[in-house]
């Protein structure tokens, strides 16, 4: 059953982000890694790549049917990106909270996007938004070997 001080309650989790090419091209890498070890959470993998335009529509196939797929996967592959595995508690909501809202015109102050990004399409930074999500995420990027 149910126990108050068990860690259930406060799950260790993972989580992917990518540092977007808008990001990377404003030298703000070591800014956005900074926050996430800030406020706790654990860098278990990182890399840099530069997306091919198919690796990008691969990644955001759920949506294929949206009617801006094109430009963010246009976008997604202009430059290099940096992709890290965040491990702590509550990793995905954690990491939801220090991105902010898509759209940085309405994201709170002091958070990645409100601070640091210019529009909806370029908003500086992904990040999973479900453990599902994140663990499917996490595979498409990194193999078993590379998380630590
Ligand atoms: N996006 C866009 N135009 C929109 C909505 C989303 O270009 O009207 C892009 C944006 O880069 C966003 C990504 O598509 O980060 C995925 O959208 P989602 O709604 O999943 O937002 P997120 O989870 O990244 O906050």
């Amino acid at each position: 059953g149910w126990e108050p001080d068990d860690k259930h309650n406060m799950a260790v989790e993972r989580t992917l982000s990518i540092i977007k090419p808008d990001g990377v091209e404003k030298n703000k890498i070591g800014n956005i890694l900074a926050r996430f070890e800030s406020a706790g959470l654990r860098i278990a993998a990182l890399k840099m790549a530069h997306l091919s335009r198919a690796e990008a529509e691969g990644f955001y196939y759920v949506h294929k049917a949206r009617p801006f797929f094109g430009e963010l996967t246009e976008f997604m592959s202009r430059g290099p990106v940096v992709i890290s595995v965040l491990e702590g508690a509550d990793a995905v909501a954690k990491n939801r909270e220090l991105m902010g809202a898509t759209d940085p015109a309405k994201a709170a102050p002091g958070t990645i996007r409100k601070d640091l990004a210019t529009s909806v399409g370029e908003n500086t930074v992904h990040g999973s938004d479900s453990a599902e999500n994140a663990a499917w995420e996490i595979a498409y990027f990194f193999a078993g070997s590379e998380l630590t």
